[in-house]
C-alpha cells in the first residue's frame, strides 16, 4: 500500500481447521498492488498458495537423509536403532514419538532399543514386550502376523493417548511398521511411531514412516552383516591360530622319522658298488622322495611362519648383483643340461641394498625353479637392475605363459593353474604365495606379466637403502655366505629332467661339496646323549660310537643324572622330551658348578629361526635342526668334543700355577701357556 511494489511471504505456518481437525498447513501469500485511475494504490490483491504439500515433503527428506548418515555405518544393531531414535526426536512434527523394538532371537520377546519423544520409563515406552502377550501395551503381535501397517488407535493399545509432540493436543494414533529382515517373514523388530495429531495421515505420511522402518532395517541388516562378518574373520583367525600350531607340531612329527629316513639312505647309498642295482634304484627313489617331502614340509614352515607374524627377518648390507649371481649359478648345469640358454645380467646397484640372505635366497630360487619348470625351450633370463630408486630382479622365460584369467590368482596359496604344460606336474601351489610373502616382509612388490604360450616374466622390486625397513631388523655385521639352500630346488628341478637319477647325486654331490669336504677325526671322548624317540637315539648313538664313548638316555632327568655321575665332554640333547626338555637341561647343567663348562649340542626338530635363537640364548653350544647329515652331525660333535678336549688342559694349566703359589709362598713364575691353546692364566711375569 504504501510502496506500490508487489512482495510475498513463503510458507507461512498457520493453523487452519478444514477438514474436521486442526491441522499444521503453510501458505506463501504474495500482496501485489492494484493501482486506481489516479495511479495511486488503492488495494492490494493478495494471492495465497498451499505449500504444505512441500514443506512437509522437504522435511522429510532431510530427516530421511539424516537417517541414513547416522545410522547406516553404525555396526552394532542397537546402536543403530538408538541412533535413529535419536534422528527422528529432531523431528517431532512429523513424528511425536517412535520407539524401536527388536525380536531377541527366535523367543516372542521384543526389546526397547529406541525410544524418540517419550520418557525412558514412560508406562507407553515398555523396556520388553511379549509379542504374543494380547493385553500387551502395544499390539506387536498381532502387527507381526498381519505384517502391519495399519494405523494404532486408542481402541488397538493402551498407551493411547500419549502426550507427545510439539501441539497440546495428545497423539491418538500410531502406527506399526515391521523392520524388515530381507527374504525373511520374521522381521527383526517393530517400530511404532506415533502421528502427528495436526497432520492427515494420507499416502506421504505413510510413505514417509515405511520409508523411515526400511532405513532402519538397512541399518540394522548392515550391523548383523559386520557382525557375522567380525565372527567370522574371529573364527578364521582361530582357525588360522589352530592351523598354525597344527603345522608347527606335525614338521616336528614329520622332521624327526625324515631324518631316521634320510640318515641310513643316505648313508645306504654312499657306498652303491655294494648294493644290488634293484636295490639302489629303490633306495634313490626313496631318498629323492623323502628330501621333496622335507622341502615341502620347511616350505609349509616358512609360510606358517610368516602368516603368524613370527618370520623375523634379519637384514644385511649385501653386494645384490653378487648376491643373486650366486644364487642363479647353482641353477646354470641344470638348464644347460636342459638345453635352455640361461643367462644373468646385472646392472651395478645406485644405493645400498638390504635383504635378508636366507629369505632372498627363497624368493630367487623359487622363481627360477618355476622358471625352469615351465620353460621347455627358450631361455630364462635373470636380470638385476634399478629402477626409481628400487633394485627390480626379473626372472623371465620363454615358456608355457600363464592364462590372463589366471595372472590374478597364482599368488595364492594352494593355486594352481590347470592344464599347463610344464616339465612336471609336482607342485602345491604355495611357492609364490610365499615368494609374494617374504618380498613384503622386505617392502617391496612381486609382480608377474604373461602371454600364454610366449613366457613369463616375475619381477620383484625392493626399495634401495634401509629407510623403509625397521631398524630393529638390520643387523650390521654381513654374514653372507655362499648360497645353502639351494640344494633341494636343483635336486628337484634335475628330477623334471629325463635322465634324473644319476645326474642328480652328481649335481647334489657338487653342490654338498666344500660343507663338509672333510671326515671330522676319529677322537676320544664322552659324549652323553639324550633322545625319547628309540630310533632316533639308536641311530645317532651308532653313528657318534664309531668316534666317541657314548652314553645314551632317554630323558633330560637321566641325562643330567649320568652327567653327575661321570662328566661327559659334549652332551647333545634333543629339545622336546618328557621328564625334563631339552632347554631345562641346559638350565640344570649351566647352574651346576662342576658341569657347567660341559658344551651342549641341541638337536631340534623346529627347524624356524626363533627355535634358533632360542637354544643359542638358552646358551647351548651348537644347535643342529633335524634331519641333519651323519657327516653333519659328527663334525659339530667332533668340534665341541675337541674345543672341551682344550678347556680341560686350560684347567689343568690352572691348577698347576695355582699348587705353585701356594707351596712357594715368594715366587717369580715366567710360564709359557701352551701354544695350541690361549690360556687366559698365561702368565709372563709376577
Ligand atoms: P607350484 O609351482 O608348486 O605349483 P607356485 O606357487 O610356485 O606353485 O606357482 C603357482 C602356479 O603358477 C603354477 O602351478 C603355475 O601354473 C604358475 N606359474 C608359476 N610360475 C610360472 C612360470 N614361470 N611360467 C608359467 N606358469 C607359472
Amino acid at each position: 500500500m504504501n510502496s506500490g511494489e508487489a512482495t510475498w511471504s513463503s510458507d507461512q505456518s498457520l493453523v487452519l481447521t478444514r477438514k474436521g481437525f486442526t491441522e499444521e498447513t503453510y501458505l506463501t501469500w504474495s500482496y501485489s498492488p492494484t493501482l486506481v485511475e489516479t495511479g495511486s494504490v488503492g488495494g492490494v490483491f493478495t494471492a495465497v498458495i498451499e505449500t504444505t504439500e512441500r514443506v512437509l515433503g522437504e522435511r522429510r527428506l532431510s530427516t530421511l537423509r539424516a537417517l541414513s548418515e547416522q545410522v547406516g555405518e553404525a555396526k552394532d544393531s542397537h546402536v543403530a536403532c538408538a541412533a535413529a531414535a535419536a534422528t527422528l526426536s529432531q523431528n517431532a512434527a512429523d513424528v511425536p514419538f517412535a520407539l524401536v523394538y527388536l525380536l531377541e532371537g527366535d523367543s516372542d520377546r521384543a526389546i526397547l532399543v529406541g525410544n524418540a519423544g517419550l520418557l525412558p520409563d514412560a508406562s507407553g515406552a515398555p523396556a520388553v514386550i511379549a509379542v504374543n502377550d494380547l493385553d500387551a501395551t502395544w499390539p506387536l503381535g498381532t502387527a507381526l502376523i498381519h505384517e502391519a501397517d495399519g494405523v494404532i488407535t486408542t481402541e488397538g493399545s493402551r498407551a493411547l493417548p500419549i502426550t507427545a509432540g510439539p501441539w497440546p493436543e495428545c497423539c491418538d494414533r500410531a502406527v506399526i511398521l515391521p523392520i524388515a529382515r530381507a527374504g525373511q517373514t520374521r522381521p527383526y523388530g517393530m517400530l511404532i511411531a506415533g502421528i502427528s495429531p495436526r497432520l492427515e495421515f494420507n499416502h506421504s505420511y505413510r510413505s514417509f514412516l515405511s520409508l523411515v522402518a526400511s532405513h532402519i532395517a538397512s541399518a540394522v541388516a548392515n550391523a548383523h552383516a559386520y557382525g557375522e562378518e567380525r565372527r567370522r574373520a574371529e573364527a578364521l583367525a582361530e582357525i588360522d591360530r589352530t592351523k598354525t600350531t597344527f603345522f608347527s607340531n606335525v614338521s616336528h612329527e614329520f622332521r624327526t622319522p625324515l631324518t631316521l629316513i634320510l640318515g641310513p639312505l643316505s648313508d645306504a647309498r654312499r657306498s652303491p658298488e655294494t648294493l644290488p642295482p634293484e636295490v639302489r634304484d629303490h633306495l634313490d627313489v626313496a631318498h629323492r622322495n623323502s628330501l621333496r617331502l622335507l622341502k615341502l614340509v620347511n616350505t609349509l614352515l616358512d609360510f606358517t611362519r610368516l602368516e603368524a607374524g613370527r618370520a623375523h627377518a634379519r637384514f644385511e648390507r649385501v653386494d645384490l648383483c653378487a648376491l643373486t649371481t650366486d644364487l642363479a649359478s647353482t641353477f646354470r648345469s641344470t638348464m644347460e643340461k636342459a638345453g635352455l640358454a640361461f643367462s644373468v645380467q646385472c646392472e651395478p646397484m645406485s644405493g645400498p641394498t638390504y635383504v635378508d640372505p636366507e629369505m632372498w635366497e627363497k624368493i630367487v630360487l623359487n622363481l627360477i625353479s618355476n622358471a625352469f619348470k615351465f620353460t621347455l625351450q627358450g631361455d630364462v633370463t635373470v636380470s638385476v637392475s634399478v629402477e626409481d630408486a628400487r633394485a627390480v630382479i626379473a626372472v623371465e622365460d620363454t615358456g608355457t605363459g600363464i592364462p590372463e584369467d589366471q595372472l590374478p590368482h597364482i599368488f595364492e596359496r594352494f593355486h594352481r593353474v590347470q592344464g599347463t604344460t610344464g616339465r612336471s606336474h609336482e607342485g602345491s601351489g604355495i611357492g609364490l604365495a610365499l615368494v609374494q610373502e617374504l618380498v613384503k616382509l622386505h617392502g617391496g612388490e612381486l609382480t608377474a606379466t604373461s602371454e600364454l604360450g610366449r613366457g613369463s616374466r616375475f619381477a620383484v622390486s625392493i626399495p634401495l637403502g634401509s629407510a623403509h625397513l625397521s631398524p630393529a631388523h638390520i643387523v650390521s655385521e654381513s654374514s653372507v655366505a655362499v648360497p645353502s639352500g639351494a640344494t633341494p630346488y636343483v635336486e628337484e628341478a634335475l628330477r623334471w629332467l629325463p635322465a634324473a637319477a644319476t645326474t642328480a647325486d652328481d649335481a647334489i654331490a657338487s653342490l654338498s661339496s666344500g660343507v663338509t669336504a672333510h671326515e671330522p677325526p676319529v677322537g676320544v671322548g664322552r659324549v652323553l646323549l639324550a633322545d625319547d624317540n628309540a630310533d632316533m637315539r639308536d641311530y645317532a648313538r651308532r653313528l657318534m660310537a664309531e668316534r666317541w664313548d657314548v652314553q645314551a638316555v632317554t630323558n633330560g632327568r637321566e641325562a643330567l643324572d649320568a652327567a653327575r655321575a661321570q662328566r661327559p665332554d659334549v652332551i647333545v640333547t634333543d629339545v622336546m622330551m618328557p621328564e625334563l626338555d631339552g632347554f631345562g637341561l641346559l638350565r640344570e647343567i649351566r647352574a651346576d658348578p662342576e658341569l657347567n663348562s660341559v658344551p651342549v649340542i641341541m638337536l631340534s626338530a623346529r627347524a624356524g629361526e626363533e627355535a634358533r635363537l632360542e637354544g643359542l640364548a638358552a646358551t647351548a653350544d651348537d644347535y643342529v635342526v633335524k634331519p641333519f647329515s651323519a657327516r653333519d652331525l659328527l663334525a659339530r660333535v667332533d668340534a665341541q668334543v675337541v674345543k672341551a678336549r682344550l678347556r680341560a688342559v686350560e684347567l689343568h694349566h690352572a691348577r698347576r700355577v695355582a699348587n705353585l703359589f701356594s707351596n712357594a709362598p715368594v715366587a717369580i713364575a715366567v710360564l709359557r701357556g701352551r701354544d695350541t691353546c690361549s690360556s687366559p692364566m698365561r702368565i709372563t711375569s709376577l
